[in-house]
């Protein structure tokens, strides 16, 4: 599979750089990609757009049809916007306002009218399927000409002089100017760039599955006080749902098919959760993990290898904003690394716009967590997910 997807148009991506950039010198004209998730094809996409030469590996053989059904908020959206993405995104998922929380037996407790932390312009949130945005965001890729190697890992690197010095399971050695680590929460690059901190168990497990939907469920759906620590679901479509329950970290060991286990844990509810339930068979696609969190402290860059997105910042998705922060963080990141000036000052500038809303973010998640888990009489999760939101609205 090495090198077998796009043809190398690096000499295009270089003339780009020229026509667009003029004369100017740029910091940065190639870059090493390492991951294919949200972060390194936001991160690719933008670099490319930029006139930057740009190689992206990824680990997996293939990149397409992953996962479940995603929630992503406003702040992901303008993200998707900036870098020419959004119309076909949005074509796919389902735009909506309002969170609807609800007691277990369905009696409401709220409607709540969500930040659009992209703009007035964009929808609060929208639900889709993550293969359908990971497929649009494959497709600009394969458009820009980015170069891309599948079942593809960085292996070492080294910084030497101005350049990186990348050693690829494909056999290669190349020198790239800057390399970007976006491969994830288990990111082996973090740990090679000596970062201490490691995911941690937040105490809290989920399933998840894709279902239909009645068109009463066009908006987020949130059940509290249940059996559960909590059960929820998102529109993707005019017809289908993104399901989950919120629940203990680990899978009981109880003989149940995966099935079988979600739809026990849904029984008890009201109001959408029993039709929800009903369509639960052995047939559907659904699954279990548990939830992690991480939170690099310190800073995320050794000489010119920088790890962003869930590699330095993994938020349990409570308020549904890791994609979001992912994708903040690529798009800020390609406007510094082409921007003119010191590398260590450019990427120090940049962690710093960085660490003060994955922080917010991480910290607002937590405290969700801990509340489900171990709830107090001043437990106020609408409070804290309506505050985070708002402030996210600020301008990344
Ligand atoms: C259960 C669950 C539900 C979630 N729900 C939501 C939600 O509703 N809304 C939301 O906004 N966020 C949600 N998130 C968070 C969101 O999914 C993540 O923040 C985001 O997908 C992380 O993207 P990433 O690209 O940084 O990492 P990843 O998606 O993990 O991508 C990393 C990529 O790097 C590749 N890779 C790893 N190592 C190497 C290597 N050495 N060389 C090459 N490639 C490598 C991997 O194969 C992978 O493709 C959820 C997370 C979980 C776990």
């Amino acid at each position: 599979m090495h090198g077998s997807t796009v043809p190398d148009l690096r000499s295009k991506n270089s003339q780009n750089s020229l026509s667009s950039g003029g004369a100017k010198r740029m910091t940065v004209s190639s870059v090493l990609v390492v991951g294919g998730g949200i972060t390194g094809c936001v991160a690719a996409i933008a670099l490319a757009q930029r006139g930057t030469e740009v190689v992206l590996v990824e680990r997996s053989p293939q990149w397409f049809g992953v996962g479940h059904g995603i929630t992503v908020q406003g702040n992901a959206l303008k993200v998707f916007r900036d870098i020419g993405v959004l119309d076909p995104i949005l074509e796919k998922g389902r735009g909506f306002d309002q969170v609807r929380m609800r007691l277990a037996d369905g009696t409401d407790l709220a409607n709540i009218d969500v930040a659009r932390t992209g703009g007035a312009d964009l929808p609060a949130t929208m639900g889709a399927l993550r293969s359908d945005i990971q497929n649009v965001l494959v497709a600009k890729i394969r458009e820009l000409g980015v170069e891309v190697r599948l079942a593809t890992e960085l292996v070492g690197f080294e910084t030497v002089d101005d350049r990186v010095r990348a050693e690829l399971s494909d056999g290669r050695t190349e020198f790239y100017d800057v390399v970007v680590a976006a491969d994830g929460i288990k990111s082996a690059t973090r740990r090679q760039l000596g970062m201490p901190e490691d995911k941690q168990p937040s105490g809290m497990g989920i399933w998840r599955a894709v279902v239909g939907r009645t068109p009463e469920m066009s908006v987020s759906g949130l059940y509290y006080g249940g059996p559960a620590y909590k059960v929820g679901f998102t529109p993707i479509s005019d017809e289908l749902c993104y399901a989950y329950v919120l629940t203990e970290p680990e899978r009981p060991d109880n003989g149940l098919s995966d099935a079988a286990e979600m739809r026990r844990l849904l029984d008890g509810y009201g109001g959408d959760v029993p039709h929800i339930r009903d369509q639960i068979t052995e047939d559907t696609f659904l699954n279990f993990q548990p939830i992690e969190w991480l939170l690099v402290k310190g800073s995320w860059h050794r000489g010119r290898v920088i790890a962003i997105g869930d590699a330095v910042h993994a938020c349990p998705p409570l308020i549904a904003q890791g994609a979001a922060q992912c994708a903040e963080d690529a798009l800020l990141l390609a406007d510094h690394l082409t921007r003119e000036g010191d590398m260590e000052k450019l990427l120090t500038e940049f962690e710093e716009r960085r660490r003060p809303r994955v922080e917010l973010v991480v910290q607002a998640s937590l405290q969700l967590v801990e509340w489900e888990v171990s709830p107090t009489p001043d437990a106020d999760p609408g409070g804290v997910m309506e505050r985070s939101l708002k402030a996210l609205a600020e301008p990344a």
